[in-house]
């Protein structure tokens, strides 16, 4: 769905790029793909992305929350569906109903299923989530036997088919990390011991994105992409470079411009003051719309992060305000009204996600999914 604007600034979402990426996945990674579209498809749209995910030949889409997964189906998606993330109202009747697979991740999940699909004539389907090393949600290695005894006696009673068995890599962005082996190893140990329980799960599943592209062993059945389908780097620095594109571009009007003498000062906090004569923009993006409110880094203010102006990269200056940040022009008029581009793929013009990340320190995934706030959103 597109997004009314409510401020000056905008996203505009490359649904060529989202297929064009999962075609690439595809053929790189040589199994389905499973395209994660939760967390609003990392700030790009749910659901235009979830469906230019299917047109570029994505067999699966994966959401963290039921939620998430019931609205990709009230928004007339089909095909197959996953989410691993359960809550305490979460509606596992509606999900089932809507042919969504669940994921259990305990015997309390399976038992608080079986409730939700008393009454069901056919069985519902579940996968089973391990924990390899992530420490986050999965049945750790004690509890595996257990878990697989009890889903076996629900496929046996006809409550649920096990339709998958999977696990989370939490180090694949590092690809000699030795916990990626560990965690392998321990997932192959999982599948061998779900097949002693006389499980036979169609769909086995490990990889995200760095791995599937890095980790030829690691991608059993299927991968499970979510940040190389809007086309960004999972493991910036490896062996990564695949033909991704970036989806997301940021663009807003710059605002004023203004004159600084030395000693005036920017921003909240006066944390950057002007040491020469210079000229700086205004633009109407802020901490609203996801903007780091560190980003002007006035610790290491050669370090801040930049937008794009008439081809040039504009560092921000002081601290990001909730809806404007201040840039240094340089000396420079550019026109009130002149586009400023935030971020988007190399030769938009301005800085990608990744250069984003590295002044903020932070994960190219925190940038593109915190973007939002008042920004409309455009597909094209
Ligand atoms: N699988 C799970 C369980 C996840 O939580 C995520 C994302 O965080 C993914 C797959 C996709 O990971 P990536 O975006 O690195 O491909």
């Amino acid at each position: 769905m597109e997004r009314p604007p409510l401020g000056p600034a905008g996203i505009v979402v490359d649904l060529a790029a989202v297929r064009a990426n999962v075609r690439v996945l595809r053929a790189t990674a040589g199994v389905p793909l499973i395209a994660v579209v939760k967390a609003d498809a990392y700030g790009h749209g749910m659901v235009a992305c979830a469906r230019a995910a299917q047109q570029g030949g994505a067999q699966w889409l994966a959401t963290a929350t039921v939620e998430e997964a019931l609205a990709l189906r009230a928004a007339g998606l089909d095909g197959p569906v996953l989410c691993w993330l359960n809550g305490p109202g979460s509606d596992f009747a509606a999900a089932a109903a809507a042919g969504i697979d669940l994921t259990a991740h305990s015997v309390a999940d399976l038992d608080a299923m079986a409730g939700a699909f008393a009454g069901r004539t056919t069985p519902a389907r579940v996968q089973l989530k391990v924990d390899t090393g992530l420490s986050r949600n999965g049945a750790p290695r004690a509890a595996w036997a257990e878990l697989f005894a009890s889903a076996r006696a629900g496929e046996e009673a006809g409550t649920w088919q096990v339709t998958g068995v999977w696990s989370h890599f939490a180090c694949s962005d590092e690809p000699d990390h030795p916990a990626n082996d560990r965690q392998e190893q321990g997932f192959r140990e999982a599948l061998a011991l779900a097949e002693e329980h006389g499980l036979r799960p169609q769909l086995r599943h490990l990889a995200n994105s760095a791995a599937a592209i890095l980790r030829p062993s690691s991608r059993f059945d299927a991968v499970r992409c979510g940040l190389a389908v809007y086309g960004l780097d999972p493991a910036p620095g490896e062996a990564t470079d695949i033909g991704l594109v970036p989806a997301m571009t940021v663009t807003a009007p710059l605002l004023s411009v203004k004159d600084l003498v030395p000693g005036d000062a920017v921003s909240y906090g006066q944390r950057w003051v002007a040491e020469q004569p210079t000229t700086v923009g205004l633009v109407p993006v802020g901490y609203a719309e996801g903007i780091p409110r560190n980003a002007g880094r006035p610790d290491a203010p050669d370090q801040a992060a930049t937008v794009g102006i008439d081809g040039k990269w504009r560092p921000i200056r002081g601290t990001v305000c909730m809806d404007q940040v201040v840039v240094d022009l340089g000396g420079d008029r550019p026109s009130p009204g002149t586009e400023v581009v935030v971020l988007g793929p190399p030769g938009a013009g301005g800085p990608t996600a990744q250069d984003w990340a590295e002044a903020c320190g932070t994960i190219n995934y925190e940038i593109v999914t915190r973007i939002g706030g008042r920004m409309s959103r455009r597909y094209v």
